[in-house]
């Protein structure tokens, strides 16, 4: 009964701090003369060593590093999931994907039938098209393959990609293997990331190399975007630099002084979206969007250290619950808006973009939508945290345990393979190096305590990755939180 009224507590009171969003009708804000432009820039597997702004000493980011030293840094920045599909649609809903079924990387539509979000959920792409922006999205979507899921029907005017987890990157190459694969009647076995381009479900034939043909669409789409009289949304969602490796041999030619070739083919192609950005800031000046423009650049998760990315100095990347694999580089630009040379410490989430973005456009939320983060707008203007002594959480079923995290303040619990909870002071150690954890047990038993609270909203997953993954959790008993919210 008593857990009952309290999931009952955190319900209403879910629903009424989402009712804070509920602004103006939509007349109203149509008719708000300054409403920004939002460009939502996500990199795939980007180490948060890897740009110049996080100090890389070996890569080139010219143009991202510009536009971060102009606008403010986040130095805590955390996505949703270490990896690609939870992160994005953590990012797309506001919400924790476990809460929602959507834990896993979705399988693919030849071994799945066709999943997808549950399209109840309501993505921000939605809530800013109803709000009267023209919206788009280039590059890699990976939230469903089926008519309902597509981008088009979830909120993008338009849409320039992919549908699936990744892309090969010279077309001479995948469009040779692709159509060689079809000719032999292959169909059903050919690799997805070969598969055509399309734009609004319609297949294009590509001829420049995968990154800079996304950086060309968006330069096209705030070209065209400028000459409404609606403000736009464009998420830029590149797939760079997730692997296959393949970069252009002049951007690698740069790098001379990286003997390592995973090393210093990573660095081409993150030199490769570099490029993409200063076209796509030249763009935005020759159509006088760029003062009005928020920018915002964020990885959707940490990268592998065994494909030629750095995560220096946190530990682990890719797929882990320490710091490498879900503390991401982040900034904002956004000349008449957001401070120059600022850096914000406080830790922020990708689930705080869907209402921050959504004050920003004025949006109507509808009441009934649940929302996990929080707009940080004012928090990061005044410098103070947007969310003292609230956790940010972050969970990942292996096959018979899962690894877990809170971040709250400057102090981070984390438990891994059910061994002893540790935690950090991960502002001054970030590197998770010195456990506290003898040193605040009463920390360790709180903050344990409302992650495992946060647990009961989760729901099964929908889908898993493959049917082994499937069978793995049903023979162990997943997700098995009396284990893993275990103190000792
Ligand atoms: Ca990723």
């Amino acid at each position: 009964m008593k857990i009952h009224l309290f999931i009952s507590f955190i319900f209403i009171f879910s629903l009424s701090a989402c009712g804070e969003n509920a602004v103006a009708s939509k007349d109203e804000i149509q008719n708000q003369p300054d409403r920004p432009n939002i460009l939502f820039i996500l990199t795939d597997d980007q180490g948060y060593a890897d740009v110049g702004f996080n100090g890389s000493t070996d890569l080139k980011t010219p143009s991202l590093d510009a536009l971060a030293s102009n606008g403010t840094v986040f130095s805590s920045a955390y996505v949703v999931h270490p990896f690609c599909g939870p992160s994005r649609a953590g990012l797309m809903t506001g919400r924790y994907p476990h809460k929602f079924g959507s834990q896993f990387n979705l399988p693919s539509v030849k071994d799945s039938g066709g999943l997808g979000l549950p399209t109840d959920e309501s993505y921000i792409s939605e809530v800013l098209q109803d709000a009267g922006y023209y919206t788009g999205i280039i590059g890699k979507w990976h939230l469903g393959e089926m008519p309902e899921h597509h981008p088009n029907q979830r909120g993008f005017d338009e849409f320039y990609g992919f549908l699936f987890g990744g892309h090969s990157y010279f077309p001479e190459q995948y469009q040779k293997k692709y159509k060689d694969a079809k000719v032999r009647g292959l169909d059903y076995a050919i690799w997805q990331y070969l598969a055509p381009m399309q734009h609004n479900g319609k297949e294009v034939k590509e001829t420049e190399y995968v990154t800079d043909a996304l950086s060309r669409e968006a330069s096209t789409f705030i070209t065209q975007a400028s000459q409404k009289n609606e403000p736009f949304f464009l998420f830029l969602s590149y797939n760079a630099p997730h692997t296959p490796l393949e970069a252009k041999e002049d951007d690698m030619a740069l790098f001379p002084h990286i003997k390592d070739e995973k090393r210093k083919t990573y660095a081409g192609m993150v030199y490769a979206v570099d490029r993409g950005i200063n076209d796509i800031v030249k763009t935005l000046k020759k159509t006088g969007q760029y003062d009005n423009t928020l920018i915002v650049f964020m990885s959707d998760n940490g990268d592998r250290t065994d494909q030629g990315a750095s995560n220096y100095p946190l530990k682990e990347g890719k797929n882990s619950v320490q710091e490498g694999g879900y503390r991401t580089p982040m900034f904002m630009h956004w000349p008449v808006g957001i401070k120059a040379g600022g850096l914000y410490k406080h830790p922020v989430s990708a689930l705080d973009l869907f209402p921050t973005f959504a004050n920003l456009a004025g949006a109507t939320i509808a009441p009934n939508k649940q929302l996990d983060g929080k707009d940080i707008l004012t928090a990061v203007k005044t410098g103070v945290s947007a969310r003292a002594g609230e956790p940010l959480y972050v969970m990942v079923h292996r096959g018979d345990h899962t690894n877990v995290a809170a971040r709250q303040d400057n102090l981070k619990v984390i438990r891994t393979r059910n061994e002893p909870w540790r935690l950090y002071d991960v502002e001054l150690d970030p590197a998770e190096d010195n456990d506290l954890s003898h040193l605040h047990p009463d920390l360790v038993r709180e903050m344990v305590s409302k992650m495992s609270v946060w647990s009961w909203s989760h729901t099964q997953p929908d889908w898993f990755y493959n049917h082994e993954h499937a069978a793995q959790w049903r023979v162990n008993g997943m997700p098995r939180f009396d284990e893993t919210f275990k103190l000792k």
